[in-house]
């Protein structure tokens, strides 16, 4: 399974680890604890939320008095699964049951923003329905055409305007398109430079207008772009990001290059925003539904 292969490197480096501790000792003490605290600290679970985790892994030990070492494995995996999970059907994207659906994606350059809306164009037109991209970064030299190739890949229409043009002119004319053509989905790119950050924001903002004064009800999602491997720095991300617009949730990508999978529980728990997709390679279907049981199942197995 690829959600399983994509998540090996943060798995066999876990699980090994968690393994070793908890069978390796025949009682649960300060050092045990402090020991799981780095294991979880080095697979990114983050400092916050490894303390919070380990602080229950303590109350729940001494309510349920648990003395085996072996009894706490279940005990984190049933508190992790408790935080992946809390957003019921989270995890699912919203769509437009009666015409256009938009979605915004936004997040910082080289993350992967522009590789995931090709994915996702590839995943929706297999399932039959009709989409339309919209160049929407007009800054980063070379983002143009590299939604044009992903276009051309997967078969789908690309509106765009000359580099350096208004982002929010192209949504604009992205969403006429998409409505002329009758397209079930657009998919809109976005800036992601950092340099000039107020600017950037600004951006966001007017295409989020624009976005909602032309389509009742849109965007219908706004996914945030974060790479796996930048580890706790995609949490800085997404704070920045959630001060100009509203995001609804997170596609984690590059998880297939890191042993830092933990990152997912870190979003889940501190921004309260449900992992939507996880990239877990460069192809066309290398995206995939986060599946917390799966996740949490090769985290733990
Ligand atoms: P953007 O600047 O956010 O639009 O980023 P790009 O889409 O250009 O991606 C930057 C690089 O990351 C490219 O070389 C992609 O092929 C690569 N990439 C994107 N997603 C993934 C992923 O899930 N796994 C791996 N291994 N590479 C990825």
């Amino acid at each position: 399974q690829k959600f399983m292969s994509g998540l090996s490197k943060t798995s066999s480096s876990l699980v090994g680890a968690m393994n070793d501790l908890f069978t390796g000792r025949n009682k649960i003490d300060e050092e045990l604890y402090e020991e799981l605290e780095e294991i979880l600290i080095s697979a990114d679970v983050g400092v916050k939320t490894t303390m919070d985790l380990v602080e229950r892994l303590r109350e729940e030990v001494k309510e349920r008095k648990v003395k085996d070492p072996s009894e706490l494995q279940p005990l984190l995996s049933e508190m992790i699964g408790e935080m992946l999970t809390r957003e019921e059907q989270a995890n699912q994207l919203t769509m437009n049951q009666e015409g256009l659906t938009v979605i915004l994606f936004v997040g910082v350059n080289g993350v992967g923003k522009t590789t995931t809306i090709g994915k996702l164009a590839h995943h929706f037109k297999q399932e039959g329905k009709k989409v339309v991209l919209a160049a929407g970064d007009t800054f980063r030299a070379g983002a143009i055409e590299q939604l044009e190739t992903w276009g051309r890949r997967v078969g789908v229409d690309v509106i765009k305007h000359q580099a350096g043009a208004d982002p929010a002119a192209v949504i604009y004319d992205g969403i006429q398109a998409a409505k002329s053509r009758k397209a079930d989905i657009l998919l809109c790119d976005t800036a992601g430079r950092l340099q000039n950050k107020v600017n950037l924001m600004e951006e966001l903002k007017k295409i989020h207008r624009v976005v909602q004064r032309e389509v009742p009800g849109a965007p219908h999602e706004v996914l945030l772009v974060l790479d796996a491997t930048t580890g706790q720095n995609a949490l800085i991300q997404a704070r920045q990001f959630g001060e100009a617009v509203n995001v609804s949730g997170i596609v984690l990508t590059k998880l297939d290059g890191t042993a830092k999978g933990g990152i997912v529980v870190s979003i889940s728990h501190e921004l309260q925003l449900p992992v939507k997709f996880v990239g877990l390679g460069e192809k066309a279907d290398d995206l995939q539904e986060f599946d917390s049981e799966q996740f949490l199942h090769a985290m733990f197995k």
